[in-house]
Order: structure tokens, then sequence, then C-alpha cells
């Protein structure tokens, strides 16, 4: 098969389009042609090595796939042979404690796709038959593979970690991205006023067209001081934190009495500062999330096929420009998803 893969850590030159072995399954595992693989910053991690995750090299990234059955192992009993399936981009124990509890974005042992074994990048990839999802006939496999991260992640945030309500305020930073544009179609969903905020006007267009009723471009205005303005100097119930950094810092600051902050990354800056007093004396919380269930994926891969949530996708590419794929993420041109098509 084909793979697009890297032999050592470093800068896009390190991609390489190139032939690979085909991957035989396991007993309980199914081989899968690849039709679509989204891409995550994680990618970008991996590959130049800042992760600090130690990968079997050479390596093909790749969490989020979705394609068609090709083959079963022996012991695979619940599908057929071209059945339309993604696997959910992680899996867990099953057994540990913190996986019975229903925390399996916890599990120790848990496992995931272009991290822990072979990723999308590739025309076929095995995967354990238990983490299939069947794809809905109205989804396609671009919308499949772009629907697992963005959507689960800002879901689990918005709904199992803040526990947003409908009519309070959110302010959602970094709207362009995958979950930024995720989180402002949950968010509409529910009925939550957002602001939103971008580096570029045309980003912040289309955050208004999704539900967005105030943007502000951080480029040229002072995030902090214009969502006090538009607050009335209240400050708003929920931020939606994946930047950190300053941006960590301003968002508590721009958090209402009793406002939530819930973060799911901080590339800007591990360890911004916080002023405890000021988190005391608002009664403010700053809510951890990481990733999310497997039922919330179920959850969200069944929103999209009723239509309630979209998968935004920014640009498909073919499997030998994964490179290319990737610059457009570094470079943060993308308002939503960017795919690869194997
Ligand atoms: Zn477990």
């Amino acid at each position: 098969m084909k793979a697009n893969r890297f032999h050592e850590y470093g800068g896009l030159e390190v991609m390489r389009y190139e032939d690979a072995p085909d991957p035989v399954p396991n007993p309980d595992e199914v081989v899968i042609r690849v039709r679509a693989c989204g891409l995550n910053h994680l990618d970008l991690d991996l590959r130049d090595g800042t992760s600090r995750i130690p990968l079997e090299l050479p390596f093909i990234s790749g969490l989020e796939i979705a394609g068609e059955i090709v083959e079963l192992g022996s012991g695979v009993t619940d599908y057929r042979m071209g059945e339309r399936v993604t696997p959910t981009f992680y899996y867990s124990c099953g057994v540990c404690d913190l996986c019975r509890r229903k925390r399996e974005n916890l599990c120790p042992q848990r496992s995931m796709f272009g991290v822990f074994r072979p990723g999308g990048y590739a025309e076929l990839v095995t995967a354990p038959a238990r983490t299939l999802m069947r794809i809905p006939d109205n989804v396609s496999f671009d919308e499949a593979a772009t629907t697992q991260l963005a959507f689960g992640t800002a879901f689990h945030m918005l709904i199992t970690r803040a526990q947003v309500r409908e009519g309070e305020s959110i302010l959602i930073q970094a709207a362009g991205s995958g979950i930024g544009s995720a989180a402002i179609q949950i968010a509409a969903q529910i009925g939550l006023k957002i602001i939103a905020t971008a580096g570029s006007d045309e980003k912040l267009r289309k955050a208004e067209a999704m539900g967005a009723q105030y943007t502000i471009n951080y480029k040229r205005e002072k995030m902090l001081d214009a969502v006090m303005d538009y607050t009335d100097g209240k400050g708003v119930d929920i931020v939606f934190e994946h930047v950190g950094g300053e941006v960590f810092t301003d968002s508590v600051h721009a958090l209402a009495n009793w406002g939530r902050l819930v973060t799911c990354g901080a590339h800007a800056g591990e360890a911004p500062k916080i002023d405890v007093v000021e988190l005391f004396r608002k009664e403010a919380s700053i809510i951890g999330s990481y990733t999310c269930s497997l039922f919330e994926l179920a959850q969200v891969l069944a929103l999209v096929e009723l239509g309630k949530l979209k998968p935004v996708i920014h640009q498909t590419l073919p499997l030998a420009e994964a490179g290319q794929a990737q610059q457009i993420i570094a470079n943060r041109e993308q308002f939503g998803k960017v795919v690869l098509n194997p």
C-alpha cells in the first residue's frame, strides 16, 4: 500500500509518500480501506517530536479514520465486507476503575490510532472490530473523519464538564480551529449567547454565519476589553479555552461571577498566570477536559446524522500531499478541518 509516513522526527520535509507493507489483521481486527483521514494538531506535534510521545519509526499518523472494510479477521462476526465504518479514535481497556465509571477517556491503558498504533495517513489500516462505528448513509467519509475529535471534545467540554445551560453567555476562543467551530455549533444548538474570537475577519464572518452573536478580531482589538464592553462589565458565564498563555490569563479575567472556564489545550503557553484571589472572590471555576467518552463519540455521530451538527471542512487533499496539509494547520490558515483522501 501507499502511506505518507516519517522515518525521523523533524519538519514537514520528513513526511514521505512511499510504499509500506500492507497491514495484517489480528483475529479480532478488520482492515479498512481509508477513504478519509482528518488531521489534528497532534499529528504535527508527533512528527516534530514536541509531543514527547515515543513512536515506533517509521510512523503513520492519523487519528480520525473513515473507510470501508476490505478484510475481516478470523474472529470477527459482527461486520461484513464493504461496510462503511469509522473506528473510535481511541479505545480503552474496558476493565479498570475508570472504564467502569465510564471515564474511559482517562483509562491508563488506552490506545489511540495514529499515536500508539498506525493511523490513517495510508491506504489501509487495521482496527479492532470493537472500535468500529457504522457510518450513517447520509454522512460522507469526509464528514465521518472530521466528527470525532472536534465535536466529541467540544461536546465533552461544554455538556459534561462545564454543564452549560441555555441562555448563558460563552466566549469561544480561536473560533477558526476545528474545535472552535465545533463549539460554536454546539453552543448555538443549546441556545447560548456566543462571543467568538479569531485572527481574521473572514473567519469571524463564518463564525457569525454559524451562530456567533458578537465577534472579536484579536489582532485588531484587545480581547478582554471587547468582552467587558460587550457584557457591560459583567464578563461571560463560560469561556471555551484551548489556546493557553496570555489568552488563558485574559480568559480568567473575562469570567463573570460564578463563571466557568473549561480548557483542553495550551499550545500558546502551558503555565499561564492566574490570580487566585480573583478566582475565589468571583467563585470562578477552572475545569480541565480531556477528549471525550466513547458514548459521546456515538452521540456526536448521531447528531451529524440528524443534521444538528455539520462538520466544517476547510480543504481535502490527496494522501501524497500530507506535508502540505499539515502546513495549512501550522500556518493557522484553516477554518474547520483539513482532510486527506487516500
Ligand atoms: Zn481502562
